[in-house]
């Protein structure tokens, strides 16, 4: 079981390194974020021992019930999920650096008020929806200069870049569409000059499609199922709005 975990993270790296080499970047430029949603702690620990320490979750629920028997290993907590202004306050609690998942104006909005009022800061990326499919999060890359213009006014809330699931499709050439979309509303935004944007992180590419993610710029890849295995839940679980 821990041996399984291990090896996982190996052949991981391993494909980092081709698409590296594929596309002439130095490997040190990607972080390897886990995501962790629904495993058990106990198995997320075997990564973190052995120092893969990015982990995200999608749900507050589950970083809660986690967070105990974590907190013991020094880690970094991003959140990957779709997120509801009331669950603000308790997301808040637990350590969380970054919120990759920040989509609309309201939210924004929410969680900078509950920031000023603990007086604390968090980083986030902007989540855009490059492949236009409803069932995904993420606000439409006609209005993500908009909702970054809007959301650097918010000095609380320190953005360092994008976030995009891609098109889940067997057609490469689709899937890289998405990463070269986000992209390329990257280099627009930097043009802009913003005060209080950063832009240095595109997190991009899952288990199946990293490789393309690194080809087209990622610096963040979040992988969940070819590290800790499938899941029992439909991704629709954590990704559409309607089920709970
Ligand atoms: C689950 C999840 C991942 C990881 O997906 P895998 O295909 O299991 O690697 C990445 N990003 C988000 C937002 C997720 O919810």
């Amino acid at each position: 079981m821990n041996e399984e975990i291990l090896n996982n993270i190996t052949d991981i790296r391993k494909r980092i390194n081709n698409a590296c080499i594929n596309s002439n970047r130095n490997s040190n430029e990607i972080k390897l974020l886990l995501a962790t949603k629904t495993v058990p702690a106990e198995r997320i620990k075997i990564a973190l021992q052995a120092g893969y320490t990015l982990i995200a979750e999608n749900k507050v629920q589950e970083l809660k019930e986690k967070n105990e028997s974590l907190k013991e290993i020094l880690h970094t907590n991003h959140f990957i999920g779709h997120l509801q202004t009331n669950k603000i306050k308790d997301l808040l609690k637990y350590n969380v650096s970054c919120i990759q998942s920040l989509d609309r104006w309201d939210l924004a909005k929410k969680i900078h008020q509950r920031l000023e009022f603990e007086n604390k800061t968090i980083e986030v990326l902007i989540q855009v929806n490059t492949s236009f499919e409803e069932s995904k999060f993420g606000v439409g890359p006609d209005n993500a200069i908009e909702l970054v213009k809007q959301v650097a006014k918010l000095e609380t809330l320190k953005i360092k870049g994008l976030m995009t699931i891609g098109l889940f499709s067997a057609e490469t050439e689709k899937v890289r569409k998405c990463f070269r979309l986000l992209k390329d509303v990257q280099q627009k935004i930097v043009a802009l000059n913003l005060p209080n944007v950063e832009m240095q992180e595109l997190s991009m590419g899952m288990s199946g499609d990293m490789e393309i993610a690194i080809e087209e710029g990622a610096t963040i890849i979040r992988v969940g199922t070819a590290i800790f295995g499938k899941r029992i839940y439909p991704d629709s679980y954590y990704w559409n709005e309607t089920i709970k």
